[in-house]
């Protein structure tokens, strides 16, 4: 796509602090470094979003975040690791170009998220799955 930042990131148009690559990912320092050690994994394709995802490039994202993660566990010690995944803009999507955090975690780093919790009661939740399930591939 012509007009975004990760698919010049990935044809090296921009220049990116570059991890790991494979052949259809690619793990790339953030520019932002929320905490030092801040990955992201990026689909080389031009995906939106999950959505947009066939099989085979979401267990690459996954075998590629699980490689890096170990690597930034070894590399940094953190106390935790978040991994952080936002689609649309209401749940914080800025690049619409799919990818995955990898944020290295210590107390009292700042990063904070919300988790309103509702605990409806267990009838909700099976109506809730059972909506899901309906629509899940056979
Ligand atoms: P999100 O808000 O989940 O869409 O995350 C987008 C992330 O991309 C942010 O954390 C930015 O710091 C990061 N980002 C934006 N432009 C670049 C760039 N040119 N190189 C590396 N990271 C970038
Ligand atoms: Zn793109």
């Amino acid at each position: 796509m012509t007009d975004c930042v990760f698919c010049k990131i990935v044809a090296k148009q921009i220049s990116a602090t570059n991890v790991h690559e494979d052949e259809l990912t690619l793990a790339f320092m953030d520019i932002g470094q929320v905490n030092p050690g801040h990955v992201l994994v990026a689909l080389k394709a031009h995906a939106e979003n999950l959505y947009a995802l066939d099989e085979t490039q979401a267990a690459a994202v996954a075998r590629c975040s699980a490689r890096v993660a170990r690597a930034i566990r070894d590399a940094f010690s953190p106390a935790g690791l978040s991994v952080y995944q936002a689609n649309g803009e209401p749940a914080g999507q800025t690049v619409f170009h799919y990818h995955v955090h990898l944020l290295p975690r210590h107390a009292g780093d700042g990063m904070e998220l919300t988790w309103p919790v509702k605990n409806p009661p267990r009838e909700k939740l099976e109506a809730y799955a059972a909506r899901i399930r309906a629509r899940l591939p056979r």
